[in-house]
């Protein structure tokens, strides 16, 4: 008989099955994929918080401010627990004043975590929870659930730029066990990507990602228009999200081309989009691309207290644990490598 049970072998899942073999636990993972990673293996792999605890607060108003402080104040310290596991370093650094935090190498992350967890059963998604063994949620929000996705966020069709798997079954089996919901059930962590005739592939989904809207006029299909605020497009998804087909156009001068945007120019931006086939042509003497939002994660789901806690026995981590970018983004991975260890340690007390 296991000490643990967890459900998900993405960010959350191996970081708490990790943790709870450190302290000695026999844990059974269950994964519904048919690998281990989740979208954490998909991923730019940055792992961050704001610098500033005020930054953090303003960024993202609406987020459990216990939670938050949990994240940010344990986040340094969780960073060096993965890096002395062996995962990959890419480099130190997040290419953004607001924030600090390391990226990853995904892969190498997802191997060096998988390697102290022992077994991870593929291909076997927890459908049930244990009745007398603690579980810990983190099966990774509820995105890749079109209904979910529909009652909640959005009528319109978004693409999904996440892994298949995550489609709310954590979030079902933590309501059926008494557990409540969290603020932001609405919102969503996402990406505008070139409007491809033809479905991403994995390998697409950061380098075809179209960052640069603040350097754009952004019109709908109705010529209506959006102007741009937010540092990370945050803004300009979510309201492309709601345009009819969560589409937009990006009409960029000549003049904008050479900005950059992290290590690449917009021009090299519209031009990996254009040779991958995505509709840009000129228009009124500016280069035009159309966009369609894509879902990375939803942000609301499973309430959980400062020890992860979602009900009797139950514990939940990582983007199913909702709640705390309410309002705008923070790293996903961080409260996910956070809580994670977290519930471990406090599942096992
Ligand atoms: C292209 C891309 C770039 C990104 N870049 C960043 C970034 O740079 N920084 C950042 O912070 N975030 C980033 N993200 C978001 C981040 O990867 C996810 O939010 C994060 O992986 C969430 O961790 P998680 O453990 O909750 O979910 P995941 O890592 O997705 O893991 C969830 C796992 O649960 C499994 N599962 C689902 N249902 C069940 C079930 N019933 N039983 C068992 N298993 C189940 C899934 O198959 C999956 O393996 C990015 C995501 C993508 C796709």
């Amino acid at each position: 008989m296991p000490n643990l049970v967890v459900a998900g072998a993405g960010m959350a899942g191996l970081v708490a099955a990790a943790r709870a073999r450190e302290l000695g636990a026999d844990v059974v993972v269950h994964e519904k994929g048919d690998r281990p990673g989740g979208s954490m293996a998909l991923s730019s792999c940055v792992v961050w918080r704001y610098r500033e605890w005020e930054t953090f607060r303003s960024e993202c108003p609406g987020g459990d401010p216990v939670l938050q402080r949990l994240v940010w104040e344990r986040l340094d310290d969780a960073l060096a627990w993965l890096e002395s596991l062996g995962a990959p370093v890419v480099v130190r650094e997040t290419g953004n004043p607001r924030t600090t935090g390391v990226r990853f190498d995904p892969r190498g992350l997802t191997e060096a975590l998988t390697r102290r967890v022992g077994e991870v059963r593929l291909g076997d998604p927890l459908v049930e929870l244990p009745a007398d063994v603690p579980a810990i949620l983190a099966t990774g929000g509820f995105q890749g659930n079109r209904e979910l996705v529909r009652r909640h966020v959005t009528t319109e069709e978004l693409i999904l730029r996440a892994n298949p798997w995550s489609a709310g079954d954590g979030l079902r089996l933590a309501l059926e066990r008494g557990a409540g919901l969290s603020e932001g059930l609405d919102e969503f962590y996402g990406r505008n990507m070139a409007a491809l005739p033809r479905p991403f592939v994995p390998g697409e989904l950061v380098g075809l990602a179209q960052v640069y809207a603040r350097h754009a006029l952004v019109e709908n299909a109705r010529g209506e228009r959006f102007d741009p605020q937010h540092w990370s497009d945050l803004d300009v998804v979510q309201w492309t999200a709601r345009q009819p087909g969560a589409r937009a156009w990006y009409l960029v001068r000549d003049d904008a081309l050479g900005e950059r945007v992290r290590e690449r120019t917009v021009g090299e931006i519209i031009e990996a989009a254009r040779q991958a086939g995505a509709p840009v042509d000129r228009r009124a003497g500016a280069t035009r691309v159309e966009v369609k939002a894509a879902i990375t994660t939803t942000l609301g789901g499973i309430r959980v207290d400062e020890r992860g806690r979602a009900a009797e026995g139950l514990w939940a981590a990582g983007a199913d644990a909702g709640g705390i970018s309410t309002g705008g983004w923070s790293s996903a991975l961080a409260s996910a490598l956070v809580l994670g260890r977290i519930a471990a340690e406090d599942a096992l007390e």
